[in-house]
């Protein structure tokens, strides 16, 4: 860590350690004192995995998010962390290779956060993917990944699909494949990058929205951020400005003046947008993902999680505002009748769904293709003024991504020319939670008096960071306190979000540190109240804020799942 790091500012704020809700504002206050090396705009994956590469080569580096960490659209992916065997079909050898490689990595570095999770794919002779084509798509598949013996694809009977998923349509059924991908928690993912890098000295502030570009000379030098929980403006300045911004990517490149319209119009986003649907596993019994045609050939899953299965996702053009994406009655209908086409024993209708979200996808235009057919690879884009915009990508090749995003910025802000070189450390330095667990971790936390029910949570949840949470535990008896008992959450969880995460609303809990939004019927709203008062006393909100911020999440529930779950009321 360096003498100038953010950690070591911050560690003299009020709660010692990165990534604290206290120290937002110092954050922004040590950055507008002096240069930073990179000022990132957007802590989405990202943005996040930009953050990651600059702690790696010690450089002075902040990521500013307008919303919370993750709120657009890396809390409402898929949450698969997959190689893309679909895009195989579009002849997408290259980015298949990397992606399917970035698994590996992925688990290395979180195994918290990257779990294998078994894909059958069903074979029918009328609809989906030809048998043979499946097949050699799959031969091709683990090569390209490089996937060992032991986990390589394998050809199911038809009495084997139907004995793993009995709710599968028989007719026209040949057989099946199973291969592995992963499953994640994407805001989570988000956040445990951020604090790694926030751990190495760099910093994250949430609720701090970029408004214009500074410059001198025709050359990006910074920017206006204003903190938005506090309508405080800072002015910062950087060597060099990357746009990490998703969906927003053109928004912010609209910001830049310097910007000359042929080269915006050169290149620019094509936004779509992707959602899924949540059914109760009473209602939608699955213990197995399955990769299934839609009803128009294109390709969707259907993923058991917990008490829950999911089914998405839908690819359609977008052009509305890419923070208030909606599930549409059209999008009801089309995932419901894809689901009844090869699940036609689950009897589930638009009254079964429990939840769902709405994500949009930043790819780059290309003419004349359809959502589906466009590429998910990512591009770097630098405008004239310097500033360095990066579009399309997937969560699961984020590291790739943000290693490029990082060399365009050292080597145009003309930084040591090691830096721009890709480093060892970042095919292995855990993100945040992804140090090494040690055998007896639940032992140690039942010892300190946590009950085990709790600590299994905590050492799945937050894997190596779980002392952390063990001794904010110990340190107060209100710390103990439960607050909702069939999931066993205690108030130092709540406090660990605070001080670790910088969660400043209830919204970051409910949505984004925990999945009660997403996968709990009422979406956490039973236990708002009692998260709130934990957060009112961490954070000293009085009653009236309080109030305002339960208030605020009744109405982000009821915007977000709109009539899918409400009905046209
Ligand atoms: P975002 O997550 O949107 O982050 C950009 C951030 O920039 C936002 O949080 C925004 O608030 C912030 N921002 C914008 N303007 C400003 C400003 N002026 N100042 C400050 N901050 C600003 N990929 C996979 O690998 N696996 C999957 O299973 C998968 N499923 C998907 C399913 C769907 C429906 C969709 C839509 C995508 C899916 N993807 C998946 C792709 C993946 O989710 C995205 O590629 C990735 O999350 C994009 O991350 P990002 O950081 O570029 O964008």
């Amino acid at each position: 860590m360096t003498e100038s790091s953010f950690a070591a500012e911050a560690s003299a704020g009020p709660f010692a350690g990165a990534c604290s809700a206290a120290a937002r504002r110092s954050y922004l206050q040590q950055a507008a004192a002096g240069e930073l090396d990179v000022l990132i705009i957007g802590g989405g994956i990202t943005g996040a995995g930009v953050l990651r590469e600059a702690s790696l080569r010690q450089a002075r580096a902040l990521v500013v998010e307008q919303g919370d960490f993750a709120s657009g659209t890396s809390s409402r992916s898929s949450k698969l962390i997959h190689g893309g065997l679909r895009y195989l079909a579009q002849g997408q050898v290259a980015l298949v290779r990397e992606v399917s490689r970035e698994r590996d990595v992925l688990q290395r570095i979180a195994p918290h956060l990257v779990h294998r999770q078994p894909v059958l794919i069903p074979l029918y002779t009328d609809i989906g993917m030809r048998p043979l084509t499946a097949r050699m798509g799959l031969t091709l598949f683990d090569r390209l990944a490089g996937v060992d013996s032991e986990h390589r694809h394998q050809s199911l009977k038809r009495a084997q699909v139907l004995e793993k998923v009995r709710s599968l349509r028989t007719e026209r059924l040949v057989g099946g494949l199973q291969y592995d991908e992963f499953s994640t928690n994407d805001a989570r993912m988000v956040v445990e990058t951020l604090k790694a890098a926030c751990q190495r000295g760099c910093a994250a502030m949430n609720y701090a929205r970029v408004d214009a570009l500074t410059y001198a000379d025709g050359r990006v030098t910074g920017a206006v951020v204003t903190d938005v929980l506090t309508g405080e403006r800072y002015p910062l300045r950087a060597r060099a400005v990357v746009n990490a911004a998703g969906p927003w990517v053109d928004h912010v490149r609209s910001l830049d003046t310097a910007q000359r319209d042929a080269a915006m119009n050169a290149k620019r986003l094509h936004l779509t947008k992707g959602i899924h649907l949540v059914f109760s596993q009473a209602r939608f019994p699955l213990d197995l993902t399955v990769m299934f045609p839609g009803v128009d050939e294109r390709t969707l899953f259907a993923i058991p999680h917990g008490d829950c299965t999911y089914v998405g996702t839908t690819d359609t053009d977008y052009d509305g505002d890419p923070g208030a994406p909606t599930v549409t009655p059209a999008d009801v209908r089309y995932l419901l009748d894809c689901i009844h086409q090869v699940f036609p024993d689950v009897d589930v209708s638009a009254a079964d769904i429990i939840g769902c979200w709405a994500g949009v996808r930043p790819l780059l235009h290309e003419p004349g293709k359809s959502p589906s057919q466009i590429s998910r690879r990512d591009e770097i884009i630098v405008s004239p003024s310097g500033l360095i915009s990066v579009a399309g990508g997937k969560l699961t090749g984020f590291r790739k991504m943000a290693e490029r995003a990082w060399a365009a910025a050292a080597e145009h802000a003309g930084m040591q020319p090691a830096w721009a070189r890709p480093l060892k450390a970042s095919l292995t330095e855990p993100l945040g939670g992804g140090g090494e667990i040690g055998q007896d971790a639940l032992e140690a936390c039942v010892d300190r008096g946590v009950p085990a029910s709790v600590a299994k949570r905590w050492v799945s949840t937050f894997g190596s960071a779980w002392p952390s949470l063990c001794d904010l535990y110990a340190s107060d008896k209100a710390m103990q306190t439960c607050l909702d008992a069939p999931r066993q959450l205690v108030a130092a969880e709540i406090a660990y979000l605070v001080r670790h995460e910088m969660a400043v609303r209830l919204e970051d809990v409910l949505v984004r540190r925990t999945d009660y939004y997403h996968f709990s019927a009422g979406h956490g709203r039973s236990v708002a109240h009692p998260i709130a008062k934990v957060m009112a006393e961490l954070l000293g909100w009085d009653a009236n804020r309080m109030a305002a911020e339960v208030e605020d999440y009744e109405t982000y529930v009821r915007t977000c799942q709109g009539p899918a779950v409400y009905g046209s009321t």
